[in-house]
């Protein structure tokens, strides 16, 4: 209720013009914000993969990549590392544009429009994915629910859908209480699922080693994202460590030049990972919403703005407002996924 009362604000034409008018007030140095985007695609475009991770229909992301063209300094992860190397600070209204999980169209779209305006992006890479026919476990969640239309066949697969609820919500649900469970019991669960769903054969929905490779050729910056993607709250400590490591040099083994640089997969994280990832990242990312103030943040819980197809662009664009480091205390710097 109160989503959808902000959601209308912020949509109204009054909203957009206080931003607007916000926006040529920046002047503040080395506060960046980070934009993390998933997909970007159109919402019928793979009835088989999870639409809730489309950040932005083609078009609305080229509106929303020219209007960081025009009014924001996009920076590459260069420009971050050095400054938090040698102390600079970044240049006023500076954002780093990210992608996570590296699916297949940002190739198709993303990529084509980023090119166009010369602006850098970092994509974090599950390296276990690319090439391999498998999905995400949250797409076979996805698609099982979505192909067993009927509510006693769900039951027959261990799920009950509660009353009034839609598929959707089901979804939802069902994701938000795998992600509580160990890892190791999330893909036992899910492959079982799987097998009495009789899910045909995956087809791949990332980008293969290939494409990868050429559009690191091009300027594209990979990134570290594990390799499995397992939250590294719900796994033994030093299998954390090891997909992190590992999957930073599975990269390099295919990239010749890659930064130490992580996203933590669905934002989970412990005290005790970043604690062991520090000798090995120089930068990791959360998914805790908030402005990084970099004389101040944590280099390894770098905070990110998510872009949703659902949310208004000035609610996002909003959340990149200077002053809104101020309210980075009503989002605690913590692990997502508990
Ligand atoms: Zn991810």
């Amino acid at each position: 209720m109160i989503k959808q009362s902000i959601f209308r604000v912020a949509r109204s034409r009054a909203f957009s013009t206080l931003v607007k008018l916000l926006e040529n007030l920046e002047s503040r140095p080395n506060l960046l914000r980070v934009l993390t985007y998933h997909r970007v695609d159109y919402l019928d475009a793979r009835p088989d993969l999870d639409p809730d991770l489309i950040s932005a229909t083609p078009e609305d992301f080229a509106r929303q990549m020219e209007h960081l063209a025009e009014h924001c300094l996009v920076v590459t992860i260069d420009q971050v590392l050095e400054s938090v190397r040698d102390k600079l600070p970044l240049p006023p209204r500076s954002v780093l544009v990210t992608f996570d999980d590296a699916y297949s169209d940002f190739s198709e779209h993303a990529w084509p429009i980023l090119r166009r305006l010369g602006l850098p992006a970092v994509m974090f890479v599950p390296t276990a994915f690319p090439g391999q026919a498998r999905r995400f476990w949250w797409d076979t969640v996805y698609e099982l629910l979505h192909t067993w239309k009927d509510d006693q066949e769900l039951r027959e697969l261990g799920i009950e859908a509660l009353p009034n609820e839609t598929r959707t919500q089901t979804y939802r649900r069902v994701v938000c209480e795998l992600k509580m469970v160990p890892h190791d019991e999330l893909l036992a669960r899910v492959a079982e699922l799987s097998r009495q769903g009789g899910l045909s054969a995956p087809v791949s929905p990332v980008m293969t080693w290939d494409e990868l490779k050429k559009l690191a050729g091009q300027g594209l910056t990979l990134g570290a994202h594990t390799q499995t993607h397992p939250l590294l709250n719900r796994v033994p400590l030093e299998m954390a460590v090891e997909e992190a490591v590992g999957s930073l040099q599975e990269l390099r083994s295919h990239v010749s030049e890659v930064a130490s640089i992580l996203a933590y997969p669905g934002g989970a994280f412990s005290d005790e990972v970043v604690h062991h990832l520090r000798d090995h990242f120089e930068l990791a990312f959360t998914t805790c919403r908030g402005i990084n103030d970099m004389g101040r943040a944590d280099a390894l819980r770098l905070r990110r703005i998510n872009v949703s197809c659902y949310t208004p662009n000035s609610l996002v664009r909003a959340q990149m407002l200077g002053g809104v480091r101020h309210l980075n205390h009503r989002w605690p710097l913590e692990s997502a996924s508990g």
